[in-house]
């Protein structure tokens, strides 16, 4: 069976930066909801199934038979989706169902905030800063936790908040991440050759679970999330470096 794809229509504002590799290793998130869908899709087509999840926004559903397997790749939203969306999800898949087909692309269309920047990011993006290149830690975060598959999230350092000369500040946001504009801002007062890179990227890392786990009413830190947070490598050393150097971070410039 060919390749097949439903596409997303035209991006409205500024396309986001895609590097044009093929479809990357799957995200894992949502392994529960992965694993339903790939029986499900077992199921449906009597053969064995390997389901990836991804992030591409160029191709959003994608199978292929390799020696027997079926492996199938869809965009993460869809493991939210609800149930007829699924449904015509397998149908699409198995069957090329047309119907199908029209109403994956509905969904998609409503849910295009989810995919892309849905406000152009303002300003220039800064990632190369005096110390640190975001670009890079991005890049390493982004391969060693996510297998490469966040295509689309983009990084730079924010703006200085504090005049020189002011006195220290209560509280510093270090990272945010913003889904709108699809960017990760990291204090600027974290280029400095005292920060550690390993600290540089548990914030980028942080930020990019944000990406990948939205938020949940009431709670913008899901379990889910937590306990991703502490598969990053160094989560231990990251956070006493943190509690160690907060009054020097509140004094930064
Ligand atoms: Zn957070």
């Amino acid at each position: 069976m060919a390749p097949a794809a439903v596409r997303i229509p035209d991006p409205r504002h500024t396309p986001v930066p895609f590097d044009g590799r093929p479809l990357g290793p799957q995200i894992f998130i949502h392994e529960g909801a992965r694993q339903t869908l790939e029986r499900r899709l077992e199921l449906a087509f009597g053969s064995p199934v390997q389901l990836a999840v991804t992030d591409n926004l160029r191709r959003m559903v994608s199978h292929t038979r390799v020696r027997g397997t079926m492996r199938v790749r869809v965009h993460m939203m869809f493991l939210g989706a609800p149930e007829r969306v699924r449904q015509a999800l397998v149908e699409y898949i198995v069957r090329g169902d047309r119907r199908a087909s029209g109403l994956l692309g509905d969904f998609i269309a409503a849910n295009s905030h989810r995919i892309r920047a849905s406000r152009p990011v303002t300003g220039p993006l800064r990632t190369r800063g005096a110390y640190h290149d975001l670009a890079e830690v991005l890049a390493s975060v982004n391969a060693q936790y996510f297998g490469g598959a966040v295509g689309d999230v983009l990084v730079t350092w924010g703006r200085r908040t504090r005049p020189l000369g002011a006195k220290a500040r209560q509280t510093i946001k270090l990272g945010s991440y913003s889904a709108t504009e699809r960017l990760i801002r990291v204090h600027p007062g974290l280029d400095r050759d005292w920060v550690p890179r390993y600290f540089l990227s548990y914030i980028v890392f942080h930020e990019l679970l944000h990406h990948v786990i939205p938020a949940v009413p009431g709670s913008l830190h899901p379990p889910e999330l937590l306990q991703r947070e502490r598969e990053f490598r160094h989560y231990e050393r990251a956070i006493a470096w943190e509690q160690k150097n907060i009054a020097r971070l509140l004094r930064a410039k």
